[in-house]
């Protein structure tokens, strides 16, 4: 054991603090990271507050995690001492039910081990993410970075970035197909991006009018301000995804008047119960399919990141100084950031 550093909220009312505690030595399968960059995500927020009632508390987030390795156990193969590295969502799951043998960790049977606040599968502590100065993860959780990508901006393609592009792949997003991407924040940014390099037309579905241009300038082809009717109604039966970022409940139905037949309505920033109901008959009549899905496995990681590397996407970043963490969690809500808050983790030895 050894003494980290890192900022956490000790209730759900409380704002984050800094706090020192304890990390594992590495297991022989471990790779120890020293923190360079993290990603805040909306679902820090969610969880710092407990928003979803799953909260373990001290509770200190981060999962978009950019670090370089600075100790290895003695059976890992994959990374080495002075590596850039990556962790995502999860850094633990059974590794032996059908959803992990089929390289899809977040569905694992048993249920994933989670980045922060979910107990370790080993020594039962409660897991503690990435707003710290370091962190030890199983070789297998731990992703490469490739060396063409800023490190920086490449941390939120760790969470905002897999879990915008992995329900584009799995539906099979084309060239051609009319994609829909609600909501302009760290995930919608970055699911324009995948859905333009995929060959999609893409409009963006945001509340505010002042983000138009900008979503265009992110890539979009078209953009629907969704808080004008006439605008909605314009665009019934167009689209063959739409890909539903929005973090709070919203009436999904006029959403789902704008899908084709054979339309997915794929949500990844629910989890709560919909409301207002959903009108059966909008999917009834259509084929349609109101679909989920979580961030992605860790292939895929591997995947998006190299997918990035290739095709030249980047994270839209601020970069953040972690004494600022309160006011960030603050602008997020409001919709003030482009697009993504990265902390700079020299500052919190600062
Ligand atoms: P952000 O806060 O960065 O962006 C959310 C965007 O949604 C905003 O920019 C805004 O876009 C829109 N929005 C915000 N509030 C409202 C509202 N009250 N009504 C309608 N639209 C709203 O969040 P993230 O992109 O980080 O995360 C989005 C959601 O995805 C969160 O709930 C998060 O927990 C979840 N998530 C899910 C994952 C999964 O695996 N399924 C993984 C990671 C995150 P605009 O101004 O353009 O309308
Ligand atoms: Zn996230």
């Amino acid at each position: 054991m050894y003494t980290a550093i890192g900022y956490a909220a000790q209730s759900a009312t409380t704002p984050l603090a800094p706090m020192s505690f304890q990390r594992r030595s590495p297991r022989p399968d471990d790779v120890a990271i020293e923190i360079l960059y993290c990603g805040v995500c909306h679902s820090d927020i969610h969880q710092a507050r407990n928003e979803w009632g799953i909260a373990v508390y001290p509770l200190m987030p981060g999962h978009e995690i950019v670090g370089k390795v600075t100790a290895v156990g003695a059976q890992v193969t994959k990374h080495k001492v002075g590596d850039l590295v990556g962790v995502g969502c999860m850094v633990d799951s059974c590794r032996h039910c059908e959803a992990c043998a089929a390289n899809l960790e977040q569905y694992c049977l048993e249920g994933p081990t989670m980045t922060y606040a979910t107990p370790d599968r080993v020594d039962g502590s409660n897991t503690m993410g990435g707003y710290s100065d370091s962190i030890v993860v199983s070789e297998h959780f731990v992703v490469r970075i490739p060396e063409k990508l800023d490190l920086a901006s490449a941390a939120p393609i760790l969470c905002a970035g897999i879990t915008t592009y992995s329900p584009l792949k799995h539906y099979g997003v084309k060239a051609g197909d009319k994609v829909g991407i609600l909501g302009m924040g760290g995930l919608g940014h970055m699911g324009i991006k995948f859905a333009k390099a995929l060959g999609a037309e893409v409009t963006l579905f945001t509340r505010s009018a002042s983000k138009a241009e900008e979503g265009r300038r992110q890539g979009a082809d078209h953009v629907i301000v969704s808080t004008d009717a006439e605008q909605m109604k314009a665009a019934a039966g167009r689209f063959d995804f739409l890909l539903d970022t929005i973090p709070v409940q919203h009436d999904l139905n006029p959403y789902l008047d704008t899908l084709r037949f054979d339309g997915v309505h794929i949500l990844v920033g629910l989890i709560e119960p919909v409301d207002p109901p959903v009108h059966a008959a909008k999917l009834v009549l259509g084929r349609r399919v109101l679909a989920g899905s979580l961030i992605g496995g860790i292939a895929e990681t591997q995947e998006v990141l190299d997918f990035c590397a290739e095709h030249n996407i980047t994270c839209d970043i601020e970069m953040l100084d972690i004494r600022q963490i309160n006011e960030a969690y603050a602008r997020m809500i409001a919709g003030d950031v482009k697009y993504r808050f990265v902390i700079d983790m020299a500052t919190l030895k600062q």
